[in-house]
């Protein structure tokens, strides 16, 4: 063990394969039988690998870079690529070379080379843009968690990078964070679906605004305007967490048996086309953090009512889940858009709850027919219910014990969680009418919802 710790099994070129030898005839490769493969960490540092301060020399055809298994004709001044045999001209200032001078990048021993890359198509100087998208339709106590998460995150962001903030409940606000003596916000109807140019116009970065503003291109940022809403990291931390300090929960009132009023689809558009006022190709990234299923708006997934369940793998069989062709293509839009953009969308949603994880790994795989019917042969048919008894209590007790202060009308909360989406578990019955008891124990009617 000692050993394996110390060598450097990735050498200099952080390269490991599963052969440390190449396979010279056919046979001998048709006797290997874990295939050669090599897994690589291609930016890995290392103190012996150089760092030239020139742009690679690639070959015209397959676009290799020139390295020491390349030939090399001294005279001729040509090197014939190792991968596609293509005979490449040295230019200009390697004319020098001889096979007593050779560039870095063709010594023996340099099998991994760095490239700073001078100023040009590939560096970039522009600063990233982050663009925080935050579902407010969800309870106190998870906004806290998110509110907190996103903070630690800003705090994070190399100063220079520029950050946006849009929240959005029915409703989406757009917050100008260059506005620091007040708050000031641009809302959006949630039910509207609008392009990218109405949400520049909207945002005053259309062309009017444009035309006004100091015209000057400035990083990343096409129209200058576009400040208003993306700061510097290291200017707006403080007016960020002071305005998610202030922000609540969606306030939209919801009826009895409804779902939030959640425009995610607008919500995430409005941040592309705000992000569409940076230059294409600026690098940005939207970070969208999203507490349950859009269901106002353009790219809704279910409908409001809480008895139209979410649709499952067999209503699209079926073709009986009326949203969601539309909201595949609202969706696949918007994909289209950032790709044009070449931004980025990163969403957060739903993650797997501990009460699901509960149900999925703790109680139901140790019940299936398979651990059964092992039970039963390898050590009494008798003891199969007791098996079950014991995981099902311990598992249940578990469950208990998390969900007994989240109760609502589902298992935890009003919302729909992953953990009322078992119905293919042999438990989902009895799951429910858990649930349920803990929700009258709890004094909240609930019932049909729990027993669908
Ligand atoms: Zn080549």
């Amino acid at each position: 063990m000692s050993e394996m710790a110390q060598t450097d099994p990735e050498g200099i070129d952080g390269v490991r394969m599963t052969w440390n030898a190449w396979p010279r005839t056919k046979v001998e490769s048709s006797k290997c039988v874990i295939p050669i493969a090599a897994s690589i960490s291609p930016i890995r540092p290392h103190p012996d690998v150089p760092t030239l301060p020139y742009s690679p020399l690639r070959c015209k055809t397959c676009s290799a870079v020139l390295n020491p298994f390349s030939r090399v004709d001294f005279a001729a001044l040509i090197w014939i690529c190792p991968f596609c045999f293509q005979r490449n001209h040295f230019p200009h200032h390697y004319s020098a070379i001889s096979d007593t001078n050779v560039p870095a990048e063709l010594y023996p021993q340099y099998t991994s080379i760095d490239y700073s890359l001078p100023a040009g198509p590939y560096s970039t100087s522009q600063p990233p843009v982050f663009v925080f998208v935050l579902d407010t339709c969800v309870i106190e106590e998870e906004l806290g968690f998110a509110k907190s998460a996103l903070k630690q995150a800003i705090g994070l962001l190399p100063d220079n990078s520029l950050v946006g903030f849009v929240s959005f409940g029915t409703q989406v606000q757009v917050h100008e964070l260059g506005f620091s003596d007040m708050s000031k916000v641009y809302v959006f109807r949630g039910s509207k679906e609008l392009s990218k140019d109405q949400v520049l116009d909207q945002l005053g970065l259309g062309l009017a605004g444009r035309r006004t503003g100091p015209g000057i291109q400035k990083g990343g940022l096409a129209v200058s305007g576009v400040t208003k809403f993306l700061l510097p990291a290291s200017e707006c931390e403080y007016m960020l967490n002071s305005l998610l300090d202030e922000l609540g929960t969606d306030q939209w009132p919801v009826p009895p048996g409804n779902r939030a009023f959640r425009c995610t689809g607008v919500a995430l558009s409005i941040a592309a086309g705000l992000l569409g006022a940076c230059s294409a190709g600026t690098p940005a990234r939207i970070v969208g953090l999203v507490g349950g299923p859009c269901t106002e708006g353009p790219g809704a997934i279910v409908s409001k009512d809480m008895s139209d369940p979410v649709r499952s793998h067999k209503d699209l069989d079926k073709d009986a889940a009326p949203y969601f062709k539309k909201a595949v293509q609202f969706y696949e839009e918007l994909a289209k858009q950032l790709v044009s953009q070449g931004h980025v969308l990163d969403l957060f949603a739903s993650a797997l709850d501990q009460a699901a994880n509960i149900v999925s790994s703790s109680i139901q795989p140790l019940q299936n027919i398979g651990v059964l019917k092992y039970i039963g042969e390898k050590v009494h048919p008798d003891e199969k219910l007791v098996w079950v008894q014991y995981h099902i209590g311990k598992g249940f007790a578990a469950l208990e014990k998390l969900l007994k202060d989240y109760a609502g009308k589902y298992a935890t909360g009003d919302e729909v969680c992953l953990v009322c989406f078992f119905p293919s578990c042999s438990l989902c019955s009895s799951l429910y009418a858990y649930c349920d008891a803990i929700n009258r124990q709890n004094g909240r009617m609930s019932g049909t919802e729990m027993v669908e």
